[in-house]
């Protein structure tokens, strides 16, 4: 069976009412059938649930689907996708241990990076999507001299850049340099990319994007080699980053037609992107799977499709930007992305405002920057909008001008 099949069918365990859909376990806690079976359980000789923050059948059912998409030994879930990323990091670094990370990375986990593990003398190196095996490898402090690099952290592709990171090249300094290679596959999921099979150790995800894909809970999780997610087991079991069953049960479900949706939102976002490409008030457009990106082949060798995120450049920065908000009729304006109605946002000033000008330059944020997280929408009809609107907000600042 194909691993699409076997995640459908993975369930967690029936009860005795033989239920076909998977009921909701609200309990925070499980009882002992005896003060034997408590202790076993305990000691672990006896696997089972014993408190909600630690286990639960409806989170362990998500964790079993999302190891099965992304061929992964072991994995464990988190109340948020920020939640993963500080656990993979916290779970595995110490004091004096060196992170190399991608310079495109989400707002929050450059944060992470930068203010919260420094406290703990955890230094960081960052480094371009774009650069050559060679600058990635000086980046890299190797052997035993302290501090030592222990993980390369990234995203592939980044946000809102669209950069690729080329994993295979990674996964090659990793067999020479023996660090813990860590990537982000939100943007690609588990559908477009395995980032465990081309050589990465752990594979996160934020569940809050496409896998609920609805707009309707946040989740986290992280998969990948079973000795690595010990450890990060071990830190989120006493500390609590734990998803809740609601969620993980809601993500459950999502995750059955995660596949179907990808395909969906790739049709309709290379569709919109070339439209896009072809307007000529439209100054540049940026998609994977178009020709014109500039890692469009090794797009082409690690995705298998595009994704639903598109990033394009409007002449006229942020004036331009709002009239062509105001034009649209069918997306929302929100920071939010991987849900079945289409987003557009403006990262300059929402997601990415926060950022130094020296660092926005470095990634490519200018004002007239729109990213779109392609919905599930009549592909016709998210064309016909987002033409129109390029073609009114461009009338509209030359009427000012
Ligand atoms: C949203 C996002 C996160 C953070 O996830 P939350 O669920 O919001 O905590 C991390 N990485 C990427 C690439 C994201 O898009």
């Amino acid at each position: 069976m194909q691993k699409q099949t076997k995640a459908i069918r993975t369930q967690a365990p029936k009860s005795q009412n033989r239920e076909h859909s998977v009921p909701l376990y609200l309990t925070s806690s499980f009882a002992f059938e005896s003060a034997e079976q408590g202790e076993a359980l305990f000691n672990e000789s006896e696997p089972g649930n014993i408190y909600s923050r630690f286990s639960n059948p409806n989170v362990t059912e998500f964790v079993d689907k999302v190891c099965m998409l992304e061929n992964a030994e072991d994995g464990i879930a988190t109340g948020t996708g920020m939640a993963a990323v500080f656990a993979s990091m916290a779970g595995l670094l110490k004091s004096g241990d060196h992170l190399v990370a991608c310079r495109a990375l989400f707002g929050s986990a450059h944060q992470i990076i930068t203010q919260i593990l420094s406290k703990w003398g955890i230094t960081y190196t960052y480094v371009d999507a774009t650069a050559t095996e060679a600058e990635w490898e000086a980046a890299i402090q190797p052997n035993a001299a302290r501090p030592n690099t222990k993980m390369v952290y990234l995203e592939t592709p980044s946000n809102p850049g669209l950069e690729l990171v080329d994993l295979t090249m990674l996964a090659r300094l990793k067999e020479k340099h023996g660090f813990i290679l860590n990537v982000d596959n939100c943007f690609a999921t588990p559908i477009l990319q395995t980032p465990l099979d081309l050589g990465a150790d752990l594979s996160i995800h934020s569940a809050t994007k496409f896998m609920d894909g609805q707009g309707r809970v946040l989740g986290g999780i992280v998969v990948g080699r079973a000795d690595l997610i010990a450890p990060i087991r071990f830190f989120a079991r006493h500390t609590g980053p734990s998803l809740s069953p609601f969620n993980a049960w809601v993500l459950s479900k999502s995750l059955e037609t995660l596949d179907l949706r990808m395909e969906r939102h790739c049709r309709n976002a290379l569709a919109l992107a070339e439209a896009l490409e072809n307007h000529p008030d439209v100054a540049r457009v940026l998609y994977p799977f178009l020709p014109s990106h500039p890692q469009h082949e090794l797009a082409r060798a690690q995705m298998s499709a595009g994704g639903a995120i598109i990033t394009i450049e409007l002449d006229g920065g942020f004036e331009r930007v709002s009239a062509f908000f105001e034009a649209l009729q069918i997306p929302t304006l929100s920071s939010n992305l991987g849900d079945s109605r289409t987003i557009v946002t403006n990262p300059n000033t929402t997601t990415h405002a926060k950022l130094k000008p020296d660092e926005k330059a470095a990634l490519g944020i200018t004002p007239g920057l729109i990213r779109i997280s392609v919905g599930l929408e009549a592909i016709d009809d998210l064309i016909e909008d987002f033409l129109q609107a390029a073609s009114v907000s461009a009338e509209v600042l030359q009427e000012r001008v």
